[in-house]
């Protein structure tokens, strides 16, 4: 514990924003970082409470926050790294876009404000990198045995990096043009800017990693070619099969997936646009996106620099309380009203409403027709099922709908059929608690197991199957030596 009165008499502190108006014009960060020494005495906070909720509970990676706190507190950067490294492969993803589910099990949370523990993460990787200390001592074991990765997101990447570090030999299958996945081609620049994530594959491929992009596996090659020439494949294939909504209208111009809409302007940012994907430009339009979570906050905040007219962003759930609901009680993660940057840029929320139709004139979007919802509840409060409210039919216009209500799986038909992947009943890929599949040397990590998640959660499922492909592999060798 840095100083043990610290969290009674220091106020948390946040780097904050850009203005509005100052970042609505372009498409950089639009939080800002804060400097290392307020951030040391930050650190200060830390209770180093008997049960850190934050490492054992909070944080899918078990990142060991109160150490590294206290290593930051005594200006130990550098082990505060080595330590931080220790559990979570990219902490320049997480420190940026990571919900930080540990601050929300802080324990100083419970009477006062929780320490600010992604800018903490953040600090201390960025200042790793500063210090020339990120990519030092990677292995230089090499084993004979070679492990292939199916796709670039962070579950993939997670999972080439340790068994690469592991000393395996790493090939990295991905069907897009430029490695990344979501990190990439979803998440907009004003929350993660490219070069954070071209700065991490260019050192991954310095450390002997081989990026094979551009393959489809199950089209471009097979699955079979994968595991005759790999000795333990592991697919992270993620889920993007976007959810539709099949209403009356839907094949009116003007309405398109979220994923579509933001790769076009993220590729733009850099310059690379596809033949696939140009920019669909929202400029002086009427926008409504259909869904209230982060990918819909994301499609606002781009809406908005690209010039709309006016967004509307709708939500079928009810409105979340202003403070931890009953049900989520600390240290979960809260059901609470949450306002992104994106949303106090502009446009309006909101709850409680449910699409019906989509209009039009000659073939163009036009309008939707909407209905407010109630919600059946719970016992405890939980929202169960919507019902109608008679009489609160209402038009919204729109030339543009953007589809923003998540993804039903990861879609790779083809592969999973040739494979004979199991899958479970929400059609995800089934893997056990060591990232197995039903067939022998094939893992699974990421969003392709545990469906549309989190880019922490995708970081610590691809450790884990990087780890089991290691123990797999150890015992495929210790076999074979007992018996030739
Ligand atoms: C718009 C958006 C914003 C988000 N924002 C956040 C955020 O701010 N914070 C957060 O924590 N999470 C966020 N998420 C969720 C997070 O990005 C995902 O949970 C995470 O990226 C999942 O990682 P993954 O590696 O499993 O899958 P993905 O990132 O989807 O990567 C899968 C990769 O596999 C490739 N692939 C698929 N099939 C094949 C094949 N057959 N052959 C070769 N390659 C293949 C794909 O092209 C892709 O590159 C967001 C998601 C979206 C959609």
């Amino acid at each position: 514990m840095g100083r043990p009165r610290a969290f009674l008499e220091l106020k948390r502190a946040e780097p904050g924003y850009r203005p509005v108006e100052e970042r609505v014009r372009d498409f950089h960060s639009v939080e800002r970082q804060m400097n290392y020494e307020d951030l040391r005495r930050q650190s200060s906070r830390c209770m180093d409470c008997g049960t850190p909720f934050c490492h054992a509970y909070g944080c899918p990676l078990g990142n060991v926050i109160p150490e590294f706190n206290q290593m930051v507190y005594e200006g130990n950067w550098r082990s505060a790294l080595e330590l931080l490294l220790s559990t979570n492969n990219f902490p320049e993803f997480t420190g940026r876009v990571c919900p930080a589910p540990c601050e929300a099990s802080c324990v100083a949370g419970l009477t006062t404000d929780p320490v600010t523990i992604r800018h903490i993460e953040l600090a201390i990787i960025e200042k790793g990198f500063e210090d020339g200390y990120v990519g030092a001592g990677c292995t230089g074991i090499r084993l004979p045995m070679r492990v292939a990765i199916v796709g670039s997101g962070p579950a993939g990447l997670a999972a080439a990096d340790t068994v690469n570090r592991l000393g395996y030999k790493t090939v990295v299958y991905e069907s897009a043009p430029r490695p990344g996945g979501i990190l990439k081609y979803g998440i907009p620049d004003f929350k993660l800017e490219k070069w954070v994530l071209s700065r991490r594959l260019k050192l991954m491929e310095s450390q002997g990693i081989l990026f094979e992009t551009g393959v489809t596996v199950g089209e471009d090659i097979s699955f079979k070619y994968l595991t005759k020439m790999f000795d333990a494949v592991c697919l992270a294939c993620g889920a993007r099969e976007p959810r539709d909504l099949n209403l009356t209208g839907r094949d009116l111009k003007g309405i398109h997936f979220a994923m579509d809409y933001l790769t076009g302007q993220n590729l733009a940012n850099e310059g690379d646009n596809d033949s696939q994907h140009g920019v669909i430009s929202a400029r002086d339009k009427k926008v409504v996106v259909i869904g209230g979570g982060d990918t819909g906050s994301d499609c606002l905040g781009t809406a908005l620099r690209q010039g709309a007219q006016k967004v509307i962003q709708i939500e079928i759930l009810p409105m979340p309380p202003l403070n931890r609901a009953d049900y989520t009680p600390w240290p979960l993660w809260p059901a609470v009203l949450r306002r992104t940057h994106a949303h106090k840029e502009g446009g309006e929320l909101l709850w409680g409403v449910m699409t019906k139709e989509f209009l039009g004139e000659k073939g163009m979007l036009k309008a939707i027709k909407c209905v407010e919802v109630d919600w059946k509840r719970d016992y405890e409060g939980r929202p169960l099922s919507p019902v109608e409210r008679a009489g609160t039919d209402f038009i919204l216009e729109a030339d543009m709908v953007l589809l923003a209500m998540g993804f039903t799986g990861s879609g790779n038909g083809k592969l999973i059929e040739e494979a004979g992947l199991v899958l479970d009943q929400k059609g995800s890929v089934r893997a056990d608690a060591m990232r197995r599949t039903n067939l022998d040397g094939v893992f699974a990590a990421g969003d392709m197991v545990q469906g549309q998640s989190l880019v922490v959660k995708a970081i610590a499922d691809g450790r884990r199957a990087g780890y089991a492909i290691d123990s797999y592999l150890k015992n495929k060798r210790f076999n074979c030596d007992c018996h030739s």
